[in-house]
């Protein structure tokens, strides 16, 4: 069996799997592999797909699955999968990380000492104790990061189309609600249809001035433009973004807008997380040489 490493994994991980067969990160040998294991940047589209004959399965060391063509990956037999359980802490905590950066100015404040300035008396802090969170998309992230903020005594709201109740979140009946309640959005759905420009300028108007907004969700789901005309205005207070329409995006107007911090889709990238992906991976090819034998 010939396994194709597409994207960075664990260092440790083409020894863990060379039980399986060869593995290798040579992309020329796409035709020859049964297996692809692939993270946020290979696309498997149409074309990626008729030139891989011999694949059986896709792996994704991730959660988001919007760089697979599933159904047309399944019309041909390929299985895709993904780690969907590893990454949450890793996302919930940098959200935590951005949370506290983004009010509190912590890149600027860094940024002015280097500049040799003592800006103390403009470097107003805040604290996240008794704000209220609000979380779109109550799912494995969502509610990582719900159980953390009530540890920080925050109130946290939430809203979802199935999920009614929760101990760590109140559920709110709409997501306009969630919005105008909240001194922090975090969204945590996942890039479809329905969530695609779900943060547009109609939205961003329910949110209460000075709110935050925090994205580790998908670049998509917001619309850029929006985000920034509010920041200039001051309708939102802050916006911290770890993901973009492509990674690294070819242009963006975030570069250059206020009261943000912008991370290179670092999200799951924690070295923790590493090894729960690869832990799962390894899970998941033994399933699958297991069900080719049966
Ligand atoms: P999940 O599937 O456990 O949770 C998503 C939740 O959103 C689900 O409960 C789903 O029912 C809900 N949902 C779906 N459509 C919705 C809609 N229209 N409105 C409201 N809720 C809706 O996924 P997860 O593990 O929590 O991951 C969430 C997303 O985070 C992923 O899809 C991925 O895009 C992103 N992610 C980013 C990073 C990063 O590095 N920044 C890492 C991992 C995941």
């Amino acid at each position: 069996m010939l396994v194709l490493v597409s994207d960075p994994f664990g260092p440790d991980l083409p020894e863990r799997l060379s039980r399986f067969g060869t593995v290798t990160d040579d992309k020329s040998r796409l035709a020859e592999a049964q297996v692809v294991l692939i993270r946020s940047k290979t696309q498997c589209r149409k074309d990626y797909i008729d030139s891989a004959p011999k694949l059986e399965l896709i792996i994704r060391g991730g959660v988001g699955m919007d760089n697979i063509d599933i159904p047309y990956a399944e019309s041909k037999g390929i299985r895709c999968l993904n780690t969907a359980d590893a990454s949450s802490i890793a996302v919930a905590e940098l959200v935590f990380a951005l949370m506290m950066a983004l009010p509190n100015q912590l890149t600027r404040a860094d940024a002015s000492m280097r500049e040799g300035k003592w800006i103390k008396k403009e470097l107003k802090r805040t604290e996240l104790f008794g704000k209220t969170l609000g979380i779109l998309g109550l799912g494995r992230i969502g509610l990582t990061l719900a159980a953390r903020a009530r540890a920080f005594h925050m109130q946290v709201l939430g809203w979802h189309p199935d999920v009614h109740y929760t101990e760590w979140a109140e559920i709110c009946p709409t997501m306009q609600e969630v919005l105008r309640r909240s001194d922090y959005v975090s969204l945590h759905v996942p890039l479809v249809d329905d969530t695609r420009g779900l943060i547009n300028r109609e939205s961003l108007k329910l949110m209460k001035a000075g709110a935050y907004l925090i994205n580790t969700a998908r670049g998509q789901i917001v619309v850029e433009e929006d985000v920034v005309h509010a920041l200039e205005n001051g309708t939102l207070g802050g916006y911290a973004t770890d993901v973009w329409s492509s990674d690294p995006p070819e242009s963006t107007p975030l570069l250059t807008a206020p009261n943000t911090i912008l991370t290179p889709h670092i999200g799951a990238s924690t070295q923790e997380n590493m090894g729960r992906i690869g832990d799962i991976v390894e899970r998941l090819l033994e399933q699958h040489v297991a069900g080719r034998r049966a």
